[in-house]
C-alpha cells in the first residue's frame, strides 16, 4: 500500500455511518473482551484510579462521559483496520463490539453503548475475576457459563434489531423466562439507555440458564454481594425457578430480597448475611 493510497483511503473512512451491527466470532463469545479491549490508557487509568468503595459508579458516570476518539494514537490504529474490524466473525486482535461500533460511526456523532465499557466489561473483568477464586467449583462454573449466556444473548438481540422492530427472547432453558421490547430497528446499539435497558432484560434469563438457582447458599451471598440491584431485574424472575426447599434461617430467598429492597443502601451480601445471622 502507498502512503498515497493509504492518505486517501484514510481521509473516506474519517466519516461513516453504519448501522448494520455485524455478528461477533463464536470464538470469542464468553470472553470478556467480547465487549470492550482496554486499548485506551484513558480507561485503564481511570479503573486504576478510583478505590474499590466508588468504583462502580465512577466506571458508569465515566463510561457515559467518554470519547474514546480523543485518544489519537488508539484511533489511527483501529482507523488502519478498519476495514477488518467492520467484517462479521471478526477474529482480530482489536475487536470487540465497542472497537466495532467506532468504526461504523465516524464523525457522526453516534457514541458507543455505555454499557459495552461499564457493565460489560468493566463487572466482567474486575468483579469476575475477583469474585471467581472465593467461589466453589460450581460458583466458578455457573460464572463462565452466565457469561457467555449474556454475550449469546446480546448477539441475539443484535441480530433481532437487524431484521425488526421486535426483540422477543426466551431462556434456553425451559422456564428461566423471557422478555419482549420494542425497539426501532437499528436503534438498538444507537442508544445508550435503550441497550442498558435490553441488556438488562437478559441477566435474569442469562444467570438462571447459567444454573445460579443451583448454587448453595456461600456461592449465592458472595455473587449477590457484586452486581447493584437494578442490574438483577425482577426478582420474582429468580424466585420462580428457586428451589423452594431453600430457606434463609427459615426464610425464603424472595423474603430475603423484600428485606433488601427495604433496605436498599445494605449490600445485598452483609443483609443476606444479617438474615442468616452470620457475622
Ligand atoms: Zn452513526
Amino acid at each position: 500500500m502507498t502512503p498515497r493510497s493509504y492518505m486517501k483511503r484514510a481521509r473516506v473512512e474519517r466519516t461513516a455511518c453504519d448501522v448494520h451491527v455485524p455478528p461477533a466470532a463464536d470464538s470469542i463469545i464468553g470472553h470478556c473482551e467480547y465487549y470492550y479491549r482496554p486499548l485506551q490508557c484513558e480507561y485503564t487509568e481511570t479503573v486504576e484510579k478510583v478505590t474499590a468503595g466508588s468504583v462502580w459508579a465512577t466506571v458508569k458516570a465515566f463510561a457515559t462521559s467518554w470519547d474514546p476518539w480523543t485518544d489519537k494514537g488508539v484511533s489511527a490504529r483501529l482507523l488502519h483496520q478498519r476495514q477488518t474490524l467492520i467484517q462479521p466473525d471478526c477474529t482480530d486482535s482489536d475487536w470487540s463490539r465497542h472497537s466495532n461500533f467506532m468504526m461504523r460511526h465516524i464523525g457522526c456523532g453516534h457514541k458507543p453503548p455505555a454499557y459495552y465499557v461499564s457493565y460489560g466489561y468493566f463487572y466482567c473483568s474486575n468483579y469476575g475475576a475477583k469474585l471467581k477464586p472465593t467461589l466453589s467449583q460450581a460458583g466458578k462454573d455457573w460464572l463462565d457459563s452466565a457469561r457467555w449466556y449474556l454475550q449469546a444473548n446480546m448477539e441475539d438481540g443484535l441480530k433481532q434489531n437487524m431484521k425488526g422492530n421486535n426483540i422477543q427472547m426466551s431462556s434456553a432453558k425451559p422456564g428461566n423466562g423471557s422478555f419482549k421490547m420494542t425497539v426501532p430497528q437499528y436503534k438498538l446499539e444507537l442508544d445508550s439507555d435503550t441497550f442498558k435497558s435490553f441488556a438488562f432484560k437478559t441477566h435474569p434469563l442469562a444467570y438462571l440458564d447459567g444454573g445460579l438457582a443451583d448454587l448453595q447458599l456461600p456461592d449465592m451471598m458472595k455473587i449477590m454481594g457484586g452486581p447493584a440491584l437494578e442490574e438483577w431485574g425482577d426478582w420474582r424472575t429468580y424466585e420462580q425457578v428457586w428451589d423452594s426447599g431453600k430457606v434463609v434461617a427459615g426464610k425464603t430467598i424472595g423474603d430475603a430480597w423484600d428485606a433488601i429492597n427495604a433496605d436498599i443502601a445494605d449490600p445485598v451480601s452483609t443483609t443476606l448475611g444479617r438474615l442468616m445471622g452470620a457475622k
